[in-house]
């Protein structure tokens, strides 16, 4: 993008930059580095009001890396809870942990690229905001909202995921990074990178880009061709249908059986063990329900419904068993032996202790359903 154009993209964002509580008053101020990684892991997926709260709730409990690091998996995810992706929450703690034994006391986040995405979680587009928006230096970035950018503005019919080479033997991500980097090329490519993810999420939005206003549109070649609605080129998401059943199952002693292996979704958290299962499912215990309990032990069988959840592309559809059994949870055996078998990393939680236990909504809502 010329220098005429960057210059007008900085004077709209110094006007119109939303009040962010991760966005300092005075856009010229270098960031908190882990301000900068934490608001961006949390943006990614999701909208900027959904994450306002989260971000506010968890700077709070966890100011900086050090508090972090010595939290535990349990707690994190709560904080997390509802926000999705569980495996950004992980790899948050994951890296807090790390940075913490790296630079002992100094708890700083690396200040190189190579060094930043050796990290769990941190891919090219947060290592070139931590680098950018908080250690001032030029390095680009490249998210959802700049790709659809560069995509109008320089009429790219092709998506940087593409397999296909965007001509002169570059790759058609290598192609997005390249006007990213350029960008970026700029004492300010702080304030460029933010400026236009503020710029694509509301202006060069995806459907009704405000152009009469949009301080790129002089040299925007969608727009002066009158083609915006052409780019990016569509691709269509491949949702898959996940249909099966989760097992409420609640030992005599009223404590539920939770696993953190070994299942279809959300592997390393504490959730209910579940299965893929036909939609018209004959009554009473199905086969798979006898890898986590004794089918003799079993004193009542209750069909809860089902409910409708998304993880990732998958469209769930799951019908929910509540199943009593007549031993307590220290006696409480699988069929196949005299313990649950270990992959599936079970435990028993007390009911009281659910919400703070099971920290994910395909979980939570399935237990809702058994006990409404
Ligand atoms: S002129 Fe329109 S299409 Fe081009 S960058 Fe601006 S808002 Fe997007």
């Amino acid at each position: 993008m010329e220098s005429n154009i960057l210059k007008r993209l900085r004077e709209w964002f110094k006007k119109n930059a939303a009040t962010l509580p991760w966005r300092p008053a005075d856009l010229d101020a270098p960031r908190d580095p882990y301000a900068v990684w934490i608001s961006e892991t949390m943006l990614q997926q999701t909208q900027v009001a959904t994450v306002r709260d989260y971000y506010i709730k968890w700077m709070e409990r966890f100011p900086d890396i050090e508090t972090l690091a010595k939290a535990n998996e349990e707690e994190v995810f709560r904080y997390w809870q509802g926000l999705g992706y569980y495996s950004r929450a992980r790899n948050i703690l994951k890296t807090a942990k790390m940075v913490s034994e790296m630079h002992n006391a100094r708890c700083e986040m690396p200040r190189t690229r190579k060094e930043l995405e050796a990290l769990p979680g941190i891919g090219a587009y947060t290592a070139g905001a931590i680098l950018s928006l908080a250690y001032h230096q030029k390095e680009a970035i490249l998210d959802g909202n700049l790709v659809r950018i560069f995509a109008r503005f320089y009429a790219l019919d092709f998506l940087p995921t593409d397999k296909a080479s965007a001509g002169k033997n570059e790759s058609c991500a290598e192609a997005y990074w390249k006007y990213a980097r350029e960008v970026a090329d700029s004492p300010k490519a702080y304030m460029h990178n933010e400026a236009l993810m503020e710029l694509g999420r509301t202006v060069c939005r995806s459907k009704n880009p405000d152009c009469a206003n949009c301080p790129l549109n002089g040299g925007c070649r969608a727009y002066t061709e009158g083609r915006t609605g052409e780019f990016p080129p569509k691709r269509e998401r491949t949702q898959r249908d996940w249909h099966g059943t989760a097992l409420v199952v609640e030992s005599a002693d009223g404590k539920l059986l939770a696993v953190s292996a070994g299942q279809a979704f959300l592997a390393g958290q504490a959730t209910l063990p579940h299965f893929e299962s036909p939609r018209n499912a004959t009554a009473g215990l199905p086969a798979e329900a006898e890898a986590y309990l004794n089918a003799d032990n079993v004193v009542s069988i209750k069909e809860c419904g089902s409910f409708r959840h998304n993880i990732t592309v998958h469209k769930i559809e799951c019908r929910v068993l509540h199943v009593k059994l007549s031993t307590k949870a220290s006696k409480c055996v699988a069929s196949s032996g005299n313990k649950i078998d270990p992959r599936f990393n079970a435990t028993w939680v007390k009911k009281e202790a659910t919400a703070k236990k099971f920290a994910n909504s395909f979980s939570l809502k399935a237990i809702k359903l058994a006990f409404r």
